[in-house]
């Protein structure tokens, strides 16, 4: 009798191992793969006052770059990636203000996270001190950003840290200039990420990188007039720039003159707050972009 139970469990667990394995390649490579297209994309994505932005590589990594402030990166994420896919390469957290790690944690309870990427700032708050609990106890890979790093995610596509410039000793005064600025690259096409960067990181970041030129510019610190320079916005020389914004937010971002410096810099400018998300696609020569709204 007891020979018969064991004999009779192995066979429904040899059952349970082999319905879970065609299960995990089904998932892998037929019903909910994507088709390679060959494109890179990037979303900029409505998260209302915040940032986050969603890089898609040609072969399906995925990495996001902040979470806004709360739980609307959810939605908006779903109306982007297949309700299937509950994994998420890479997560990046340029800094710790709340409208930058607040919805991440919302990310970490609903997906599963491959490695972390951060600068090691310090700051007590709750939203910061929860995502730093929950990829503890989660056992994420959980990495300080270095310098200089390259992240390479395929062939001629890599994500190239510009900044902070060293790993250690990070000023945590202005969690704002301790934001992680990077370059994405795919053949001819760039991106660069800011995070909320003031004027002072512009200016040093200008001394160490003579060559700035990118395609599309997530414009630093959702428009403000303390960072936006026209030295910076004119070396970056972007022909897109992205204001990640909530509408009617408190501190009146973006600024006017920031807008306007980059129409006479004639830099085609997209606004999360009246545009919604905003997604652009690369071949790696060219650049598309549409918008939600
Ligand atoms: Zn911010
Ligand atoms: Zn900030």
């Amino acid at each position: 009798m007891f020979k018969n139970f064991i004999k009779v469990s192995f066979v429904f667990f040899v059952i349970i191992i082999f319905v879970v394995a065609v299960f995990r390649t089904i998932e892998n490579y037929a019903f909910f793969a994507k088709a390679d297209t060959g494109l890179l994309e990037v979303d900029f994505i409505d998260v209302g006052q915040g940032d986050a932005s969603l890089i898609r590589t040609p072969d399906k990594q995925e990495i996001l770059i902040d979470g806004g402030e709360s739980e609307k990166i959810l939605e908006e994420l779903s109306k982007i990636i297949s309700p299937f896919d509950k994994y998420i390469d890479l997560l990046i957290l340029t800094h710790p203000h709340s409208d930058h790690v607040g919805g991440l944690n919302f990310i970490l309870d609903e997906y599963e996270v491959g490695q972390v990427l951060y600068t090691g700032a310090i700051h007590n708050s709750p939203e910061y001190i929860s995502f730093l609990e929950k990829i503890k106890e989660k056992e994420i890979v959980l990495e300080i950003v270095d310098h200089p790093q390259k992240i390479i995610l395929g062939d001629d596509l890599f994500l190239e840290i510009v900044y902070p410039f060293s790993k250690e000793n990070i000023d945590s005064s202005n969690l704002n200039n301790t934001s992680i600025v990077a370059k994405l690259a795919y053949k001819d096409t760039t991106f660069l990420f800011t995070g909320d960067i003031e004027e002072e990181i512009e200016e040093a970041i200008l001394e160490n990188y003579s060559n700035l030129d990118v395609d599309v510019l997530k414009v630093p610190h959702h428009g403000s007039d303390t960072s936006n320079t026209v030295e910076f916005l004119d070396a970056v020389q972007a022909d897109y720039a992205v204001i990640s914004v909530g509408a009617n937010n408190y501190f009146g971002h973006p600024k006017n003159i920031v807008i306007s410096r980059l129409e006479r810099g004639n830099v085609e400018t997209f606004r999360t707050d009246l545009q919604g998300t905003i997604s652009f696609s690369s071949n790696g020569e060219n650049i598309s972009v549409v918008t939600e709204k």
